[in-house]
């Protein structure tokens, strides 16, 4: 049987660089795109190579990466050119193969199997026409099967192809770390490296039994990826699994020591979820929040809403409550992930909660009215208050806006 052909493309610093490829000015120079929420007090959420250089991260609160890369340009995250980059990048796979499987916004496998032309070849066309007609780069790994494609893409960047072969995966795969391998999360790393395996070679060395005893049915999956015998399929293009909960999670560099704190990173988390349940036309019936302490414990709760909603203000003040009902402060918090769940289509009809009281229209309309706005003008034109810096908020301004709860900037 012919041995599949996987590539597994991911574009670099996706974010980033589509902010370069709608604003040719941007170019070469150091930005980070910063959480939808006033310049200094946002979150970078994603970086540019250069930023990346002078040890921006991300998580970072903007005010400090600024004080790393002086020369730093912050820039509110354009979700909706995103997607589309997203999909025209999916438009030159779509050249070579219609098994394509997205995973996360940036990166994609494709299997490329049946194809009259080499992988290596199809790869190199492909990182070619993304850099030339859409001005990103993207870095491609080529293998037979998704794990060490995957592995591929992440060796050699940006703008770069590498190759695993059933021939060179000892010498290229088995000195990596285990944590780079895809499902070893940082709790088996841990596991593993009580147990003294460190490198992939040695999980691969290692005894299936003694794994499936250590780590269960997972252990033996690592064991299976290490020693190249993954056989998972590429889903085709048409496949897509439905949502069945829209999340926003982030890592803060420093921790979060105030309940305030933590509620900023909270609503400013949210706003992104409201925008994507609104655009994919989803309400959810419910919220869940995870906060993980500074020793990497991750707790999680959810709540119920009496009435499903796709209002961001609404959700981030659901997941405070959680956080104020459930947390109390033992540890300082190392991040956050506030999850919309339990979701519907936003067609169906709005259930009344048992108390009788309706959905509060006007804010369907505001909040529609809020997604023109910052389509029209950028997620900064217009931001939550509970997010700004108090300081520079006139008192009891909130109640005198046509909008409450949200300033102009
Ligand atoms: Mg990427």
């Amino acid at each position: 049987m012919r041995d599949r052909a996987i590539l597994h493309s991911d574009a670099n610093c996706f974010y980033a660089s589509v902010e370069m490829a709608l604003n040719p000015e941007l170019r070469g120079k150091a930005i980070a795109v910063c959480g939808s929420i006033e310049d200094r007090h946002g979150i970078v959420l994603a970086k540019s190579e250069k930023a990346k250089r002078a040890g921006v991260k991300t998580g970072m609160v903007a005010w400090q990466a600024c004080r790393l890369c002086p020369e730093l340009i912050i820039v509110p995250p354009h979700y909706d050119y995103y997607v589309k980059y997203s999909r025209l990048i999916r438009g030159i796979y779509a050249r070579y193969t219609d098994m394509i499987e997205p995973f996360g916004m940036d990166e994609c496998w494709l299997d490329v199997t049946h194809s009259p032309m080499k992988p290596m070849e199809i790869a190199e066309r492909i990182r070619r026409e993304v850099k030339d007609e859409l001005a990103l780069t993207v870095s491609i790994g080529v293998s037979f099967n998704k794990v060490f494609a995957k592995l591929g893409s992440d060796m050699k960047k940006p703008d770069a192809i590498t190759e695993i072969t059933r021939e060179n995966f000892k010498e290229k795969v088995w000195p990596l770390s285990c944590s780079e391998l895809l499902y070893c999360g940082r709790a088996t790393t841990k596991k593993l490296e009580s147990i003294g395996v460190q490198t992939v070679g040695q999980l691969a060395c290692l005894g299936a039994d003694i794994l499936k005893h250590k780590l269960g049915k997972n252990g033996v999956m690592l064991w299976k990826y290490a020693n190249g015998l993954d056989t998972s399929r590429v889903a085709h293009e048409s496949y897509s699994a439905p949502a069945k909960s829209v999340g926003h999670g982030i890592t803060c560099t420093d921790d979060l020591r105030t309940v305030d704190e933590a509620e900023k990173v909270i609503f400013s988390l949210s706003q992104d979820i409201g925008y994507k349940l609104r655009s994919m036309g989803l309400r959810a019936k419910g919220v869940h929040l995870s906060v993980r302490d500074n020793t990497l414990q991750t707790v999680g709760w959810q709540v119920a809403l009496a009435t499903s909603t796709q209002d961001e203000l609404r959700i981030a003040t659901e997941a405070c409550k959680i956080l104020n009902a459930n947390y109390h402060w033992q540890r300082n918090v190392r991040s956050l992930t506030v999850t919309a769940i339990n979701l519907e289509s936003a067609e169906e009809e709005i259930q009344l909660s048992f108390m009788g009281c309706p959905v509060d229209e006007k804010r369907e309309v505001l909040n529609r009215t809020i997604d023109e706005i910052h389509e029209l003008f950028g997620k900064s034109a217009l931001v939550p208050a509970r997010i700004l810096d108090e300081s520079k908020m006139p008192h009891g301004v909130c109640d005198e806006l046509i909008m409450p709860g949200w300033m102009y900037n």
